[in-house]
C-alpha cells in the first residue's frame, strides 16, 4: 500500500525498520538510507527473507538538502520517517518540502554546533523570553507551519514514546477521562541493567546534553527552570519497583503546555541510578559533556563527540539489558463534577524485546511508535497540512495500534501521586 523512505540506521532505526518490516500489509516497499550504507544493507540482509516488504536500501547524508532531495524524488516514498539524529531534522523538513513529501521523525531540532553564533542569537533571545536553556526547543520546526500547510504535506513531529506516545496518552485522557486536566506528570522510568558502568541507551551525545541540563517544568503557561537533577522523587513503579527519579527538561512539555492551555502543571521525570549520576557528574566536571571544539594535537575535537566514540553502541546493549521500563502519564483533573487521577503507562521488557527484534527496550519503545506515527500518516488517519506534535489527532487509532504493535498499555484509576 505504501512506500516510507526511513533515514538512519542506529538503534531506533532498526526497531522502526523491523516493524515496518512485520507490517508489510502496510509498509509494502521501504527504503533504508543512512550515512553508514553498510548498516542499512546488514539490516536488509537479516529481514529481507523473512518479511514480505520490498528493501532498498541508499548512502545519504542528511545534512545535504540537494542530495536527500533528490533521493526522495528518484525513490518517490509516501512519506520520509527521520530516525537519524536531531540535527538533521531542518534539512530533511526543507528535502521533503522540495520533493512534496509528508515528514516524521521523533525528537525535535537541535543543532550540532551550538557555538555557531546565528543560532546562538535566536537561542538566547528564546532562553530570556521563554525561560529555558534547553539546546533543543519546537520553535524551529513550528516555523514550518506555513511552508507544510501550503505545499498541502503534514509534518509530524516527535512519534517516539517520549516525546510521542506521551502526548496521544495526553489527548487520549483529555478525550476519554477528563472534562478538565488540571495536571500531567510524565514518568519515565527504566528498570533495565546492561551491565556496564556507564552506557547511554539512545544516541549518547544526544542523551547527555538533554540530562545534563538544566531541568524545568510549567506551571499556569509559564516555564520554572531548576539547575539539573534538583528535584528529586521516589516512585514505586509497576514492574519495575521503587526507583529515585529526577525532574527534567523535556519536549512534550512545550507542545503540551502549548496544545492544552487549561492544564496548570506539567512535569517530566526521568529514573536514574546513582552510578550513572556519579559518572555523569564527572564527565561534566571534566568537560567531557562540552559541545565546544578544542584542539588536540592539531586536531579539533568535540569532547562530547569523543566521549561517543568511547561509549557502548546504544544498539548493541540489547542482548545484555535485562530488566523493564515503565512510561506513562499521570492524569488529575475533573470529570462529572468530581476530582479523578489515572496513570496511563506501559510496561515493556528488554529480553522480550530482544527476542523479537534484536534490540533493548528503550529503541523499542521508539521504534514501535515511530513505525506507527508512519502508518498514521501514510494511511490519512492522520493527514493535516501543517506542522503537528502527536497531540492533536485523534488517539484512539494510534492507541489501538500500540495494543496490537508491541506497546501494550493500561490505565490505573487513583494512582499514587507525585509531590
Ligand atoms: P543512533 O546514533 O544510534 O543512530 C543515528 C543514525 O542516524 C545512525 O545510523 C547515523 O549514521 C545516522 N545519521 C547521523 N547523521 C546522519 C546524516 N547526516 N545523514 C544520514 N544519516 C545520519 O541514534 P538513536 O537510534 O539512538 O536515535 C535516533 C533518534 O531517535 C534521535 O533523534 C533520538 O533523539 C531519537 N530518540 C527519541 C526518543 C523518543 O522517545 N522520542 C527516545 C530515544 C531516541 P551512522 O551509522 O553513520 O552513525
Amino acid at each position: 500500500m505504501a512506500r516510507l523512505l526511513i533515514i538512519g540506521c542506529g538503534g531506533v532505526a532498526q526497531v522502526a525498520i523491523s516493524k515496518c518490516c512485520q507490517n508489510s500489509d502496510v509498509f509494502e516497499e521501504i527504503m533504508i538510507a543512512s550515512r553508514t550504507v553498510s548498516k542499512c544493507e546488514a539490516m536488509k540482509e537479516k529481514l529481507q527473507d523473512k518479511t514480505k516488504t520490498v528493501i532498498k536500501t541508499a548512502q545519504i547524508d542528511a545534512d545535504d538538502v540537494e542530495a536527500l532531495t533528490k533521493l526522495i524524488k528518484d525513490y518517490a516514498p509516501d512519506a520520509v520517517l527521520n530516525v537519524a539524529l536531531p540535527y538533521q531534522d531542518l534539512t530533511i523538513m526543507d528535502a521533503c518540502l522540495a520533493a512534496g513529501v509528508d515528514y516524521i521523525d521523533t525528537a525535535n531540532y537541535e543543532p550540532e554546533d551550538t557555538d555557531d553564533p546565528k543560532w546562538r542569537a535566536i537561542y538566547e533571545k528564546r532562553c530570556k523570553e521563554l525561560g529555558f536553556s534547553a539546546y533543543f526547543d519546537y520553535s524551529w520546526q513550528w516555523a514550518y507551519e506555513d511552508k507544510f500547510k501550503n505545499a498541502g504535506l503534514t509534518a509530524l513531529l516527535g512519534t517516539g514514546f517520549d516525546p510521542g506516545v506521551t502526548s496521544v496518552f495526553a489527548a487520549y485522557a483529555k478525550k476519554h477521562y477528563f472534562d478538565e486536566i488540571h495536571t500531567i506528570d510524565i514518568l519515565d522510568c527504566n528498570g533495565g541493567d546492561h551491565g556496564y558502568p556507564f552506557a547511554t541507551n539512545f544516541n549518547p551525545e544526544i542523551n547527555l546534553r538533554e540530562v545534563s541540563a538544566p531541568g524545568s517544568y510549567m506551571e499556569n503557561g509559564k516555564w520554572i527552570e531548576i539547575p539539573a537533577m534538583s528535584i528529586k522523587r521516589e516512585y514505586d513503579f509497576d514492574g519495575v519497583g521503587v526507583k529515585d527519579m529526577y525532574l527534567l527538561h523535556h519536549e512534550e512539555i512545550e507542545a503540551l503546555g502549548r496544545n492544552m492551555p487549561e492544564v496548570k502543571r506539567i512535569r517530566f521525570f526521568m529514573t536514574f541510578g546513582q552510578s550513572y549520576l556519579t559518572h555523569m557528574n564527572c564527565l561534566e566536571n571534566v568537560g567531557m559533556l562540552s559541545t565546544t571544539p578544542i584542539n588536540f594535537n592539531g586536531q579539533e575535537i568535540v569532547p562530547i563527540q569523543f566521549l561517543k566514540a568511547l561509549l557502548p553502541d546504544p544498539a548493541s546493549l540489547g542482548p545484555r539489558t535485562v530488566g523493564k521500563t515503565n512510561i506513562g502519564c499521570i492524569f488529575t483533573g475533573i470529570k462529572d463534577g468530581k476530582e479523578r487521577s489515572i496513570y496511563i503507562y506501559n510496561v515493556c521488557d528488554h529480553q522480550e524485546c530482544y527476542k523479537e527484534v534484536g534490540s533493548q527496550a528503550i529503541s523499542y519503545t521508539t521504534g514501535v511508535p515511530a513505525m506507527i506515527g508512519a502508518m498514521m500518516v501514510v494511511t490519512g488517519q492522520w493527514k493535516n497540512p501543517g506542522v503537528f506534535t502527536t497531540d492533536e489527532f485523534d488517539p484512539d487509532p494510534y492507541m489501538e495500534a500500540l495494543n496490537k504493535w508491541g506497546l501494550p498499555w493500561q490505565v490505573v484509576e487513583n494512582p499514587v501521586l507525585v509531590d
